[in-house]
């Protein structure tokens, strides 16, 4: 056992130690409760849920509150921690995770993040910890029509937690809330999600992070630093990776919980999404799939239509080798007497058994030594059974449950995911609306690619894909560093197995790039982006580019790079205001970030000079006050000071000349225009008479004092100009 563990165990002894064995002082949870440590570990090891990859952080910070996250901060700063990252549930494949030798503060405790079958914390009892509160703060705001109601949300709320205890009011009756949209999974901490920009499903959403109304987090100083969507950064902020530090609280836009008319609907997959203009399929396609005729393409095109426009929310599966497809769908139209809790639990019993057999079953040997098909067909069949063994028609349900229709236990069955998010053209550039107005021709053309590849592979009997093909059309977003932003639409298309290491690797790999090559190709045609899903899977794999074949880590770097500067230089002012450096901010990073999103030199310098650029400009509009000594009253000091210290609007200044002269002389107005708002600073020269140069310094907000001139205090002012 590490020393540390050692003597973190002693912690529930009397005698407590105060410091580790370097002689840091252990951090704790609360400061009034001197006893109440942050559980650490050296010896506990981080891999991701998909297991793409592991490693071994240098410690493990495991804390309870939002003091406990900044005192492990702190605590990693002082043993000289060059990393810092946190988790969640740790479900990103992607390598967002602490690195070797890293300060990991895991937001769950162990058991959570790593039981299999899943263990669910009691949600009541979750609820009342300090970093999973999800309490209504009974403020709204109203934007695109829709009312959305503030609440300041735990970042280790799971969707889990967010369901049972909305359901909980909303089954007796009572308003509940719920967020706008989110992932199906329920095992996700909403920290997780809003960090990587998750996104659920419906033209009509953005990511779950453009519903975040306000973030707060611990700084590289081990302070607590709030943005929100007052503050010009929010759309960097919002959507980090993790980047700005651990996040301790969010204030979520949350609505009014509707109920929903949930539909599963089984539809053979050449009607499912109707073959593009012009579609000749593939000879040894022909025997499985069936192209509609005319007429039937017609009406499956109009169903397919009013899925993706007239619904909140749709996506389609395809299960490998299946002649049936799946759409799921829901309009928030339905009648709240009629809802029934969705999947019925003795349904999510069985779909969590099926979830869980499933893994047992792919772990053995039987399984194992089936051939792929048998695997792939058995696989399948399963994967169908967990999903839709409960619906087949209609059903009202409240809308988190139709969110999350694959009830609980989703996680217990682990998998590969590649995953692109695929901007979608408007029909008319020129128009603002987006409901029938998308050219889902590119839709068409993505999904039946896959279907080809597919194909190709079973008939050279090769059968890599054991599980579904997902699909969705969900909305843009507003964010700097989303895969999303400035879609009209995206289409969220995936393509999932099992687990890496249960599967002919080599051939999935050969598989999966055919798959981003074919879709590529049509993003290209339309001339849209085209970004992985950044949590998911693509480091190993490639893709053509202009022409050149490039490494997908590199076009990620290549295609993020505009932004990137976008995103410094918000995170420079954030950092500004906080009162520390871009290259501090470094510490909340790892290499595998260092490598999407540099800071290179070149760019710190450059957002640097801006800032000074700016600074001077504003230093050459100054006011001018000027200040002499008033030789009759050597001992008055002289102070400027603002009358109302405000961050916005009107600031009026004003002299006051001492005890001897106690009333305040006021000075003409200093008018600070909201847009320039920021602290006004005083500088002097010392050479009598001397001056005071007044001016907004645009890189601050907060104008707490003015600490003006006359520090001599032998002074007297005029104002000469403005
Ligand atoms: C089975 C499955 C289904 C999925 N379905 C979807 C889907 O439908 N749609 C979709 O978009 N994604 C989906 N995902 C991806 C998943 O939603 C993301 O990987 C999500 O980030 C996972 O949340 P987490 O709690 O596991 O976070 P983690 O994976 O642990 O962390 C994700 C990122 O968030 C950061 N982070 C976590 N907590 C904090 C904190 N408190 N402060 C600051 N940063 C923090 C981490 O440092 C990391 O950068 C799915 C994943 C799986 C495994």
């Amino acid at each position: 056992m590490a020393l540390a563990d050692f003597i973190t165990q002693c912690f529930s002894s009397e005698v407590e130690p105060e410091v580790d064995e370097k002689g840091v002082p252990f951090p704790r949870e609360s400061k009034t409760n001197k006893k109440k440590f942050v559980k650490l570990s050296s010896t506990d090891t981080y891999a991701d849920w998909g297991e793409s990859y592991h490693t071994q952080p240098g410690k493990t910070a495991y804390p309870e509150t939002v003091e406990g996250v900044q005192r492990s901060v702190l605590y990693a700063i002082a043993r000289g921690f060059r990393e810092i990252r946190q988790s969640g549930y740790g479900h990103s494949w992607s390598r967002q995770g602490p690195g070797n030798r890293a300060f990991h503060i895991a937001m769950l405790s162990k058991e959570e993040r790593t039981s299999f079958p899943t263990k669910y914390p009691k949600t009541k009892d979750a609820l009342k910890k300090d970093l999973r509160k999800i309490v209504n703060t009974n403020r709204t705001v109203t934007e695109g029509g829709v009312t959305y109601h503030l609440f300041d949300m735990g970042p280790s709320v799971t969707n889990h937690q967010l369901r049972e205890h909305m359901d909980q009011i909303f089954y007796k009756g009572g308003k509940a809330f719920c967020l706008p949209v989110s992932v199906v999974m329920t095992e996700n901490t909403l920290a997780g999600m809003v960090s990587n920009g998750c996104h659920g499903a419906g033209w009509q959403h953005k990511t779950v992070a453009d519903y975040v109304e306000e973030i707060t987090f611990v700084n590289p100083l081990g302070k607590l630093q709030t943005i929100t969507r007052k503050d010009k950064e929010w759309r960097s902020a919002f959507l980090g990776y993790g980047m700005l530090g651990p996040i301790v609280n969010l204030k979520m836009r949350l609505v009014e919980m509707p109920a929903v008319n949930l539909s599963l609907e089984k539809i053979p997959v050449g009607q499912q999404i109707p073959p593009p203009r012009d579609y000749k399929m593939p000879e040894n396609m022909r025997q499985f799939i069936k192209l509609p005729d005319e007429k039937t393409k017609a009406a499956a095109m109009a169903a397919f239509l009013k899925r993706v426009y007239k619904t909140q929310h749709y996506e389609e599966f395809v299960f490998p080798g299946q002649t049936d497809g799946y759409a799921v769908s829901y309009t928030e139209d339905g009648e709240s007497k009629k809802a029934k809790k969705f999947p019925p639990t003795i349904d999510a019993d069985l779909n969590a058994a099926g979830e869980v057999a499933a893994q047992l079953m792919t772990n053995s040997l039987g399984f194992k030594a089936l051939s792929e098909k048998s695997q792939e067909a058995l696989l399948s069949d399963f994967a169908q059974f967990a999903l839709y063994a409960t619906k087949k028609k209609p059903f009202v349900t409240s809308k988190i449950d139709a969110i999350h229709f694959r009830g609980d236990h989703v996680q217990d069955f682990k998998a590969s995911d590649y995953e692109f998010e695929i901007g979608i053209p408007k029909l008319n550039p020129n128009s603002q609306a987006i409901e029938d107005n998308l050219n889902l021709e590119i839709v068409m053309e993505l999904y039946w690619a896959q279907l080809e590849v597919y194909y190709k592979y079973n008939a050279a009997n090769k059968h890599p894909q054991f599980l579904p093909l997902e699909l969705r059309v969900n909305g843009g977003s507003d964010l700097t560093l989303s895969a999303q932003r400035g879609n009209a639409a995206t289409c969220a298309i995936e393509i999932l197995s099992l687990e890496e290491s249960k599967l002919p690797v080599d051939q999935w790999h050969q598989y999966v790039q055919e798959t981003i090559d074919r879709w590529k190709e049509i993003a290209d045609k339309y001339q849209v982006p085209f970004f992985p899903h950044l949590a998911k899977q693509y480091e190993g794999r490639s893709v053509v580019h202009n022409g050149r074949r490039m490494d997908m880590l590199e076009y990620v770097r290549e295609m993020f790079a505009p932004r990137v500067e976008e995103f410094y230089r918000d995170c420079l002012s954030i950092a500004m205001k906080g009162g520390y450096t871009l290259r501090d901010m470094e510490i909340y990073k790892n290499d595998f970030l260092r490598q999407i999103f540099p800071l290179t030199p070149e760019l710190e310098a450059k957002l640097l000079k801006e800032v000074e650029d700016k600074r001077r400009e504003a230093a050459a509009n100054a006011k001018v006050v000027r200040v002499w000594r008033d030789p009759t009253q050597p001992n008055v000091p002289a102070l400027l000071y603002p009358a109302a210290p405000t961050r916005m609007g009107n600031t009026s200044l004003h002299a006051k000349l001492g005890a001897s002269q106690p009333a305040v002389r006021s000075i003409p107005k200093i008018t600070v225009p909201a847009s320039q708002s920021r602290t006004v600073q005083a500088e002097r020269d010392l050479d009598s008479p001397a001056y005071v140069r007044f001016w907004h310094d645009p890189t601050k907000t907060d104008a707490p004092t003015l600490s003006a001139a006359s520090s001599d205090g032998r002074m007297k002012m005029l104002i000469l100009k403005y």
